[in-house]
């Protein structure tokens, strides 16, 4: 007999089995229907013995102090912070696009004169989402906001999401701002770093107690039948929970081609994005975030697809006003049946959540739910 059966081996199912095991002693089954623990943060070493992300490139950033003590408890940082170029016009810019990448790709005279007006109207250090600045911009910065997004957000955009920017929530591009600094990196954050032994290794740490037992390969439904269990916390798509009885959810998948080469280090940085070449999104250089020593290297490269759910994964909720409510219909389900299932993740919350954001949701369902029951 289980207190609790956790749908769900990622970030949310692990922190909430930690936290249930740990925390109230009580007894937990965690299942996930795929061959690893670990969700969409799953990493593995390949044939090549390179340590690579079988989903793409994960890395940890937070301001959280609290959710970075708590997963500090079950693994050590590398201390490392993402830089990303983008392919524009034949040449590598930072992105963000920052004061560095209008150096990048005006003159020196001609960025010298963006960068005076942009700091008269902003104040260095702004990050401004590209969607605002081109409905604040006047004159040469006016042409400079359609430079960028036409070339740094609008390939992209339409690539990953067959959307442009205006037709997703603006919080979508919001997440890459223009950002006023010489700071190159992809993330501010207080906190940043990949678990210094891979999130595989960092999962089982969590997962370790004597009160966790894991089943994988194992779909929940499979098994509510044979396994006793108090209540079920579910962090898989929240429309499938409900057989899609107010239709299905739109997700965007992607498929990963991951490419071994025989030469140390290929890119210059661990992330390059092709807004406006090539069929995908981004690749992936996995040594520069494990700073492992090797002499090959895996490259992954990324291409957005549509979802379907009988050939491959829902890994992003698509941020659009109609599928806020769908899934608002989908949450008032959930309520009802809320003393028996708990619904927390990225996809069983329908949120484009990241790493953080996740373990901070699942903490406090945790504690402000699980733990007063
Ligand atoms: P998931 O990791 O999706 O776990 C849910 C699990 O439930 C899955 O393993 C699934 O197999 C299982 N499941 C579903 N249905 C069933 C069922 N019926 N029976 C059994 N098991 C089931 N975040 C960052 O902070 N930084 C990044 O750099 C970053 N990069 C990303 C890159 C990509 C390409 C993607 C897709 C996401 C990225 N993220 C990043 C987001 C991050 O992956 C998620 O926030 C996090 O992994 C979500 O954790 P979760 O536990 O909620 O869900
Ligand atoms: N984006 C873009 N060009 C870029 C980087 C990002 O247009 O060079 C847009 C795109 O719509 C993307 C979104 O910003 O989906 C969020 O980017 P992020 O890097 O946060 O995506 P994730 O890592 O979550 O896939």
């Amino acid at each position: 007999m289980y207190d609790y059966l956790i749908v769900g081996a990622g970030f949310s199912g692990c922190t909430l089995a930690e936290r249930i095991a740990t925390v109230l002693q009580k007894k937990v089954l965690i299942v996930d229907k795929r061959n690893h623990i670990g969700g969409n943060a799953y990493d593995y070493y390949n044939n090549e013995h390179i340590l690579v992300h079988k989903y793409g490139p994960h890395i940890f950033h937070t301001n959280s102090h609290k959710v970075w003590g708590y997963l500090s408890r079950f693994t050590e940082w590398n201390n490392y912070f993402h830089h990303v170029l983008g392919y524009v016009e034949g040449k590598l810019i930072p992105v963000p696009f920052n004061l560095n990448s209008l150096y990048a790709v005006f003159t020196e005279s001609y960025a010298k004169k963006l960068e005076e007006q942009l700091l008269q109207q902003f104040g260095y250090g702004d990050k401004i989402p590209i969607l605002k600045l081109q409905q604040s911009a006047h004159g040469d910065l006016q042409f400079l906001a359609k430079y960028i997004y036409d070339n740094v957000f609008h390939g992209y955009t339409t690539k990953m999401w067959e959307l442009t920017p205006e037709n997703l929530d603006p919080s979508v591009t919001a997440r890459v701002p223009v950002f006023l600094s010489r700071d190159d990196r992809y993330f501010q954050d207080i906190y940043q770093g990949i678990p210094k032994f891979g999130y595989t290794k960092m999962f089982e740490s969590m997962l370790q107690s004597p009160l966790i037992s894991v089943a994988l390969q194992t779909d929940y439904k499979d098994i509510t039948d044979i396994v006793s269990f108090n209540k079920i916390i579910y962090t898989g798509p929240i429309d499938a929970y409900f057989d899609y009885m107010h239709g299905e959810l739109p997700y965007r998948s992607l498929r990963f081609d991951f490419r071994t080469i025989d030469t140390e280090l290929e890119q210059s940085v661990a992330q390059i994005n092709y807004p406006n070449n090539h069929l995908y999104t981004r690749t992936t250089e996995f040594k520069h975030l494990s700073k492992q020593s090797h002499a090959k290297t895996t490259i992954a490269y990324e291409y957005p697809q549509r979802y379907d759910k009988l050939v491959n994964e829902p890994y992003y909720p698509i941020p659009q006003h109609e599928n806020t409510e769908l899934a608002r219909k989908y949450k008032k389900e959930a309520e009802k049946i809320q003393s028996t299932v708990l619904f927390c993740g990225r996809l069983a919350d329908y949120q484009y959540y990241n790493m953080d954001q996740v373990t901070a949701r699942a903490l406090s369902v945790f504690e402000h739910t699980i733990a007063q029951s």
